[in-house]
Order: structure tokens, then C-alpha cells, then sequence
């Protein structure tokens, strides 16, 4: 009868899918353990949060009202504060920007052990974790030796909690020693060429080392505009500097789930694979019949891009 206690997350205020992630993956977890499942959400408008996390599965949410943006030091405090107050056994959070920042000051100041990009949980008398190692060509399990634990959740890896909930709601009066808040968020800029966030895209089309040249890049983004696709690359192309690094997919860009990933002269090596995975119908244009990615594609066209997308793009645009 273990408790789990799952921590949403929001920027600019948007709740993010991956907080919805986290409840598949904290009632998957409670089912197990046979305890309950908590949700959290610091800061930000956390009455519309709540609405939005009261899905099937959760018994209650805690909303702790202080500030609008995420802070290290106060959602450190608020966390380590509501896991004592809910007497949760293990807390979720996501394997995110923000949760990589406060989860391990949450485990260190509790004095419970972390697990880090969590891919799997498997509760039998004792908690076992999945995590991927060399860049995801080998999964490993690790045993938990204790009863409670700190774990960052993988995004992507858990489907987003659909159905609805009738979970209580309860504000939570965190005590926020604010003389110990070292920073403050001023505000956001995005950084030239991140008018896209293709983590947010539902179509995409992405490029790889088989299109050869920068100016080819043209072709592909014509295929995109036709298809009203966001166009995304693999990591030479943005290595190259042919498009900028908020466009690339995989373990060292951004994890994608659009409903459709057409990835075009992408050979599928793990590290891109850890970032498209998820996408719901992946279609791959390859002349290599062997390359790995047509191992996880729904739709294979094994022929030279240069031939298949300029009759993609005349069929499209009829
Ligand atoms: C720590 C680490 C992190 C990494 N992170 C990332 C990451 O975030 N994202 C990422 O993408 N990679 C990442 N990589 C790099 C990764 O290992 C691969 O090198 C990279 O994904 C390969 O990109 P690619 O598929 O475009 O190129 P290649 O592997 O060179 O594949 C090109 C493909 O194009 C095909 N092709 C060639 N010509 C044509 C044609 N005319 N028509 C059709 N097909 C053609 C070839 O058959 C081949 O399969 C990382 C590597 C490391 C070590």
C-alpha cells in the first residue's frame, strides 16, 4: 500500500502533455503497489491545472498557489514538503528541463534514493525500474533497495490519461521560505529560429544525411508546406548548420509524438529513435532496405528521395 505522488509540470501557462504522461505512469505505478495516486501542480493558474489533471486514476490533487513559473527552490521546497504531508512513497516527476533540475535536490534533501529517464516501473514487493543505457541499445533494470524513491520520468514513453476523474482537490498551504528562492524567472526569449516547437507538432516530416547537400533541404521543405507538415531534421543535418537545433529529433534534440513522422534519408540509428518513437504512424523513404529504420516504420518506400518526393509533393498538390 504504497502511495505514489506524480508532480505536473507547466510553462507559460500551458499545462504540458508530459504532466498527463505522468498520470498513465503514476497509476500504472499505484495499481501495483496497491496505494493511491496523488497529483501536484506548484505554482502557475493551478485551478485549471487541476481540472485539466483530474483524469481517471487520481485520488487527489494538491494545487500549491506561488508564482507563475517554474523556480528550483520552490518547487524543491513545495515537493519535499507535499511528499511528507502525503506520506508518498514514490514520487514521479518528469525526465524533463525542469524536472532534471529540482528532482535530485527533492531526493537529496529527503534522503531517498533517485532513478533518473525512467522507461519502465514493476512493482512485486519492492520496486524495479527500466532505464535504457548506451544511448538506448541496452535496457537495464535496477532495484530500488528501499521503500520509497525519487524517479524522473521518460516523456513519450507513458500514453497521456484520457479519460476523466472525480479526484479531490485540495489546496495545499506550502511554507515557502522565500529568503532561500535564489533565482527568478524574468521572462522568456526564444532563441533565433525557435518559432517552432516541433515537440508540439502533429505532422511532421523529417530530414536525414540522405538528402546530401544544404540546398536540397528546399525539396523537403516544399514536401512540409504541402502537406502543411513541420519540418524536422536528424542531427547531421543540424550538426551541419543546414537548420537550426530546435528542428532536430532524438535522444539529444526533442522527443516528437505526432500523430505522423515521415522520415525521409534517416537511416534510424537508436539515438533518433529515442526521439520519434512514439510518433503514432512513422513512414520512412530509404533506398537501403536494411536500414533499421524501416524496423519501427508502419509504412516503408524503399527508393531514392529524389524521385519519391518531387511525386509526393505533384500528387499532393494535385
Ligand atoms: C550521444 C549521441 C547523441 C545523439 N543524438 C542524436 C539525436 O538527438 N538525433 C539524431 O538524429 N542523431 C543523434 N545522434 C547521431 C546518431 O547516432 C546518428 O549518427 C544520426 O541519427 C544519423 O543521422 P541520419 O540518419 O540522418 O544519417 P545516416 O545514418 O548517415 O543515414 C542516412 C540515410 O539516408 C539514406 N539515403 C542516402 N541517400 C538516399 C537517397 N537518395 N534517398 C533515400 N535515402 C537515402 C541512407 O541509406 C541512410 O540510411 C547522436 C549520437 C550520439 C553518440
Amino acid at each position: 500500500m504504497s502511495d505514489v505522488l506524480a508532480v505536473a509540470e507547466h510553462r507559460q501557462g500551458e499545462l504540458r502533455d508530459v504532466s498527463l504522461e505522468l498520470v498513465t505512469a503514476g497509476r500504472d505505478l499505484a495499481e501495483q503497489t496497491g496505494g493511491d495516486l496523488h497529483v501536484a501542480v506548484v505554482g502557475g493558474a493551478v485551478d485549471e491545472y487541476a481540472d485539466a489533471l483530474d483524469r481517471e486514476g487520481v485520488d487527489a490533487i494538491h494545487t500549491v498557489a506561488h508564482g507563475d513559473e517554474f523556480n528550483h527552490d520552490v518547487s524543491t521546497q513545495a515537493v519535499e514538503q507535499l511528499v511528507a504531508a502525503v506520506d508518498a512513497a514514490f514520487l514521479l516527476v518528469p525526465h524533463s528541463v525542469n524536472g532534471m533540475d529540482y528532482a535530485p535536490a527533492v531526493a537529496a534533501g529527503l534522503d531517498r534514493p533517485l532513478a533518473t529517464d525512467v522507461v519502465g516501473l514493476d512493482y512485486d514487493d519492492g520496486l524495479t525500474v527500466t532505464r535504457e543505457l548506451y544511448g538506448g541499445k541496452v535496457e537495464g533494470t535496477v532495484d530500488v533497495e528501499d521503500d520509497w524513491a525519487v524517479l524522473t520520468v521518460r516523456p513519450a514513453e507513458w500514453p497521456v490519461a484520457e479519460e476523466p476523474g472525480d479526484a479531490t482537490v485540495e489546496s495545499f498551504d506550502a511554507s515557502i521560505d522565500d529568503g532561500a528562492v535564489r533565482t527568478t524567472v524574468n521572462g522568456f526569449e526564444e532563441v533565433a529560429g525557435g518559432d517552432v516547437d516541433i515537440g508540439e507538432a502533429e505532422f511532421i516530416v523529417s530530414v536525414g544525411r540522405g538528402i546530401d547537400e544544404e540546398e536540397n533541404i528546399a525539396l523537403i521543405e516544399d514536401l512540409a508546406d504541402a502537406l502543411g507538415a513541420t519540418l524536422a531534421a536528424s542531427r547531421p543535418i543540424v550538426d551541419n548548420g543546414w537548420l537550426p537545433k530546435n528542428r532536430q529529433v532524438g535522444q539529444s534534440g526533442k522527443v516528437v509524438t505526432p500523430d505522423v513522422y515521415i522520415a525521409i534519408g534517416i537511416s534510424g540509428a537508436v539515438q533518433h529513435v529515442a526521439g520519434m518513437k512514439g510518433a503514432e504512424t512513422i513512414v520512412a523513404i530509404n533506398t537501403d532496405p536494411d536500414a533499421p529504420i524501416f524496423d519501427i516504420a508502419d509504412y516503408g518506400i524503399v527508393d531514392d528521395l529524389f524521385d519519391v518526393v518531387p511525386e509526393l509533393i505533384e500528387t499532393v498538390e494535385g
